[in-house]
């Protein structure tokens, strides 16, 4: 696999001020490429250097598991953000799937802050698609549901390192931004087709 973390899909202060780039370059550029960093040494000269991430992800434990699944997450959580994101999903199969699966916009935005309130200490809130129906779980510390038969359609950092720096202990308010200000409903849309 290649070792390098992928560039983030906009400047770091382009989420500007719900996200502020302070925080984009801690998050990023120290939590992120950390687990990189550490996934690196851990697998140099290992035959699991080889694989995928995902099939890292997939097949390990411990140590290397936590920084291949928390590499992973972040890829992923970065990619579900856009400047000027989040609201309800335009008209389309993602809109039609919350309407069906939750009954619309504003009972999904209470069950995905709900999931993220609800995650004691550090994880993840997840929109997935499993068995062809749309569903909210989380997942603590750096657990993924690429381990299990859930696609992931979108995630949300609950870790404290997500948040504290542009809003101290207020996860609630952080899960709120990312709602209705951050949701990047195309790349939900491309992981719905993929
Ligand atoms: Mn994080």
């Amino acid at each position: 696999m290649n070792f390098e973390v992928p560039a983030l899909p906009y400047a770091k202060d382009a989420l500007e001020p719900v996200m502020s780039s302070k925080t984009l370059e801690f998050h990023y550029e120290k939590h992120h490429k950390g687990y990189m960093v550490k996934l690196k040494a851990a697998l140099e000269g290992k035959p699991d250097a080889d694989k995928t991430l995902e099939d890292i992800v997939k097949s390990s434990s411990g140590g290397v598991f936590n920084n291949a699944a928390q590499v992973y997450n972040h890829t992923f959580f970065w990619e579900g953000l856009k400047p000027g994101g989040g609201g309800a999903p335009p008209a389309g199969d993602v809109a039609d799937l919350i309407q069906r699966d939750f009954g619309g916009w504003d009972a999904f935005r209470t069950q995905f802050i709900q999931a993220g309130m609800t995650r004691f200490g550090s994880g993840w809130a997840w929109l997935v698609l499993e068995g062809g129906k749309a569903s909210i779980v989380s997942t603590p510390n750096a657990e993924t549901p690429l381990t299990g038969a859930g696609k992931p359609l979108l995630t949300a950092d609950v870790w404290e390192h997500a948040y504290y720096l542009d809003y101290q202990n207020k996860r609630d308010t952080f899960l709120e931004v990312f709602c209705d200000k951050l949701i990047n409903w195309e790349f939900v849309a491309a992981n719905l087709k993929g």
